[in-house]
Order: structure tokens, then C-alpha cells, then sequence
């Protein structure tokens, strides 16, 4: 295939497609925005479709297996107030048929998946798996519903209100919404994020990953080999500069190094002049020779460029394997281990974001800014290393309507807050994710109830719901002043 577009280019025919379905609420994407989205309309009562291109539910936090990191069923340090509503539900059950805390375990993904379709059937929602959601239907400048491509070819899917949950904003972006892709210069970032992602070069910067799971390791062999010590010499050190991302064992370093010159396996590499691919030396053990992993790609990652898309989904898996045969031939522990499983697809936590009715800044999350259409309180991720406002900041329903065009709502990672790689916003963390979620669900359901649209809905409405459902919207003083109490 060469560049889309520079073969030329055909009418595809006009042709009529069936109505598979009309609801009031279509999420499109059941990652963990999604997820949570469709839960909550169909909570509140509303006719909802949920789909996704995959068979199993729950995105980064289902099939995707995002098992390290912090964790998701503790909130206190993203979320004032902690969890609510459904997402403690589901952390709640989780922990429940796990019978210990929620802890980035791998099998948590699979509860997950398993949970998300019982509560769908629980609250009604009807799933569409293994289907593309494709373009948006608009009629009078307003969405209501979207094409699908699945096995029985084109259909149409009517919706009062639809949401965006794709997390790279695919029906927003074909909507022609305005999307912010690269973040402008801005020296007023400096003390909120990391100084070299502030470099030029890092104006269109992703931060994505894949993972991925080790079995049969030894860990005991593994682990005196990691605490073991060799001398490095000065060569080795001067080699290491800039070549160490982080968590490989000290005697594991001459053996990367040996392998780099002679060109049998590179554990970094430019996929291209603005892409890095990282691999990192911490195997998190699960306990019976199990270990989870990831490999980092970073840059200028274009979310919506499918021909990029697919060079790096090839380039990391065959990555991951050689990775692994890497650890066989040369760590010890590892001789008998293999590749368990990889994700389906490498997860993004920056990327691009719709413009919003308002697009959420780091200065107004560092400085805990209040807006008048707040739905829950969030922490800006700076807090511990920054400071900043330690109460948190508002987050406002403008944030998850675009700008402009009524009838969607977009929520998840595409939704408008301003980020470069990990979000300094803290918007993106998985706690946040899932109450913005919930929150954009509630919204969407009372919009199609009340015969209203996204952009018509009377907010204080929203809030009530909110607050019914435990959502931290400020003190019992900021309430007064909102008159919501
Ligand atoms: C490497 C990495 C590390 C992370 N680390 C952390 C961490 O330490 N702590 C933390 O809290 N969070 C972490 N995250 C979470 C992350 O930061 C995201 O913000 C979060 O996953 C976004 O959720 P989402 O629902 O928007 O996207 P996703 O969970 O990715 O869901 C998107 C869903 O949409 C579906 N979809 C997409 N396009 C289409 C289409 N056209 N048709 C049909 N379906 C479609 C996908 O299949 C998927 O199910 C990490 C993520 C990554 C990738």
C-alpha cells in the first residue's frame, strides 16, 4: 500500500444500508470511558448500544492488560472524594471475586471483561462486538448515529445521543470536529511538565505501550541473578548513557550491550526519526513463574495514520518475541520461559483530543479552577512532584462536548483536556476515566430522556444525578453556591 491518497482516488457507489438499530444512547468503543458510559445510560433507563471492535470489554483496562502502574481501585490520588457510582461497583465485584484488593493482577482484565458484560446485561445495555464504527450520520448539523462495518457488512445505527469512547476520537475527527493533535509551545508548562517534553521536536508527542505476559520463570534463579553484582567497565558505562530506560539489572547490562555489537537483539530502537521503542528490564512476578511487561513506543505517534498504525503494531510484537528469545538464550531464570500473550492493540496516553465547548488547561488543573458546570473533582497528575492546588480541580461537562456540533458527546482519553505524553491534567488515569465515563453516560441519558440535546441539557439536572450517585462536586459551601444543595 503506499500513502493513502497518492494512487488516486474513487467514488465509492451510493448505496442504501439497514437500520440495525435505534436507540437513545450508541457509545462507540468499550474501553474504560465506554464502558463506563454505556453502564451508567442504561442505568438511568435509556436504550443503549454499546460497541467495540474487539470480542471482550474493559480496553485498557480489559483485553489491552495494562498491568503496571498505579493502582485503579485506589483513587485517592486522582479523585477527591475516591471512587463512585459504578466504577466502586465494578472495583467493588472485582475485588470481591477476587477476594483481595485490586492491584494491576493480570487476571483483573479478564474479571473485567467478564463484569463489564454482566452489568451490561444488568442494566440493559446491548452489546455490538467485534464491529468498526465507522462514519457519523449528521442531519442538519447535528450527529444522530453512525455507520458500522461488521460481518453482515454496512448498517446503520440511529441515536438520540452518541459517544465518542474510541479514545482517538475516530467519529469526532470524521464528524469534522476541530482536533487538538500537537500541543503549542507553551514555557508556561515548564513547571508542570517534564523539561524535555518541552522541546519542539515533542510538539506532537504520544506515550504509548504494549504489553504483554512471561510465563515459566524461574523467579528464584531471576532474582539472585538481579542481585547479583559485575564490574563495569568503563567502556560499558560510557555505552549505557542514554541506552538504560530503566529497570534492567545491573548484570544484565554488558549482556544487552554484547548483544547491541553484535547485532543480535536491540532493546531500543528509532522505528522512525520521531518514534523510540523502549524496551524495559521490569518483569512485575504475579507469582507462579508469571511476570507482566511492556514495551514503550514513543513520539510522533499519529493515532489516526493506519498505515503508521500498522508498521508499529508489527514492529513492537515481532519486538516483544525477540525480546523474550533475548531473555532464553542469556537470563537466568528464564531458559524454560515463554510468551504468554500480547494485547491487541498498544494503548496511547497522550494523543490527540477534541477541542471542547471548553478545553481543559494545565494551569486551570493547577490551580484547582472551579467552573459553574462541574461534574466531579480531579487531581492535576503534578500534585505529588509539582504541588499545585492540593483540593483538586473541577471538571466541566463543556469538556466532553465538542465544539461546535451537537448530538456527540466524547469522553475518555479523546475528551478536551490539553496534554503532552503522560497528561499533566490527570485527567487520563484510569479512576478519572472511568467517573468521566459514567458522568458522560448520566448525561447522554438524560439529554435523550428529556427530549433535550447534549448541548440543550439543563446541567443542573446533570448534577443532581451526579451527586446521587456519590460524584465529589465540591463542599457543601461550593454546593450552596451552585444551588445544589
Ligand atoms: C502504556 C500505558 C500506560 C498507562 N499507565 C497508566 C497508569 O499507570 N495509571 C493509570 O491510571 N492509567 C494508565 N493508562 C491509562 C491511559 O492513560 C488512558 O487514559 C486510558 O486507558 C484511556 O481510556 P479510554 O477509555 O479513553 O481508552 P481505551 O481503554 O483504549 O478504550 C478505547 C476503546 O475503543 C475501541 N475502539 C477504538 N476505535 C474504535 C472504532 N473505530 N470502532 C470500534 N471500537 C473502537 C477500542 O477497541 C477500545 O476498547 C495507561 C495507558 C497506556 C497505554
Amino acid at each position: 500500500m503506499t500513502t493513502a491518497g497518492s494512487l488516486g482516488t474513487l467514488v465509492e457507489p451510493q448505496k442504501e444500508v439497514p437500520i440495525a438499530y435505534d436507540v437513545d444512547v450508541a457509545v462507540v468503543g468499550a474501553g474504560i470511558g465506554g464502558l463506563f458510559a454505556a453502564l451508567a445510560a442504561g442505568k438511568q433507563g435509556a436504550k443503549t448500544l454499546l460497541l467495540d471492535r474487539f470480542g471482550s470489554l474493559g480496553g485498557n483496562i480489559g483485553p489491552a492488560m495494562i498491568v503496571l502502574g498505579s493502582l485503579y481501585g485506589e483513587a485517592d490520588g486522582t479523585l477527591v472524594g475516591g471512587l463512585a457510582g459504578l466504577s466502586k461497583e465494578l472495583i467493588d465485584r472485582l475485588e470481591e471475586l477476587r477476594g483481595v484488593p485490586a492491584h494491576n493482577f493480570p487476571d483483573e482484565t479478564s474479571i473485567v471483561s467478564y463484569l463489564g458484560i454482566e452489568m451490561a446485561e444488568e442494566y440493559g445495555v446491548e452489546l455490538l462486538l467485534s464491529v468498526w464504527a465507522a462514519d457519523p450520520i449528521i442531519e442538519d448539523g447535528r450527529m444522530t448515529g453512525l455507520f458500522v462495518e461488521g460481518k453482515s457488512g454496512r448498517v446503520a445505527v440511529q441515536a438520540k445521543v452518541v459517544v465518542d469512547a474510541t479514545a482517538d476520537v475516530d467519529i469526532a475527527r470524521r464528524a469534522g470536529v476541530p482536533i487538538i493533535a500537537a500541543t503549542p509551545p507553551d514555557p508556561s508548562l515548564a513547571p508542570l511538565v517534564r523539561p524535555p517534553l518541552l522541546e519542539p521536536e515533542y510538539r506532537v508527542w504520544n506515550d504509548t505501550g504494549l504489553f504483554y505476559l512471561v510465563a515459566n520463570i524461574d523467579f528464584d534463579a531471576y532474582q539472585a541473578f538481579a542481585d547479583s553484582r559485575v564490574t563495569l567497565g568503563e567502556g560499558d558505562r560510557e555505552w549505557l548513557r542514554g541506552r538504560n530506560p530503566g529497570g534492567f539489572p545491573q548484570p544484565l547490562l554488558p549482556l544487552l550491550r554484547q548483544a547491541w555489537e553484535s547485532g543480535e537483539y536491540r532493546h531500543m530502537q528509532d522505528l522512525e526519526p520521531t518514534v523510540h521503542m523502549a524496551s524495559r528490564g521490569t518483569h512485575i512476578h504475579y507469582g507462579n513463574g508469571l511476570a507482566g511487561n511492556h514495551v514503550t513506543v514513543r513520539g510522533e505517534i499519529r493515532r489516526e495514520d493506519m498505515e503508521q498504525h500498522s508498521r508499529l503494531e508489527a514492529a513492537l510484537r515481532k519486538h516483544i518475541f525477540e525480546t523474550v528469545q533475548f531473555y532464553r538464550r542469556h537470563v537466568p531464570g528464564f531458559e524454560q520461559a515463554y510468551l504468554l500473550c500480547v494485547a491487541p492493540y498498544f494503548g496511547a496516553r497522550g494523543g490527540p483530543c477534541i477541542e471542547g465547548e471548553h478545553t481543559l488547561t494545565v494551569q486551570e488543573a493547577y490551580t484547582g479552577r472551579k467552573f459553574d458546570d462541574v461534574m466531579f473533582r480531579n487531581i492535576h497528575e503534578g500534585l505529588p512532584m509539582h504541588g499545585g492546588e492540593p483540593s483538586g480541580h473541577d471538571v466541566p461537562y463543556r469538556m466532553i462536548q465538542p465544539k461546535g456540533l451537537d448530538g456527540l458527546l466524547v469522553t475518555g482519553r479523546g475528551a478536551a483536556y490539553i496534554r503532552r505524553g503522560h497528561d499533566p491534567t490527570g485527567m487520563r488515569s484510569r479512576p478519572s476515566i472511568m467517573m468521566l465515563g459514567e458522568a458522560t453516560g448520566i448525561a447522554a441519558a438524560l439529554a435523550a430522556r428529556a427530549g433535550a440535546t447534549p448541548k440543550t441539557l439543563d446541567v443542573r439536572q446533570l448534577q443532581q444525578a451526579l451527586l446521587r450517585q456519590g460524584f465529589h462536586l465540591g463542599d457543601d459551601a461550593r454546593l450552596a453556591e451552585l444551588s445544589l444543595r
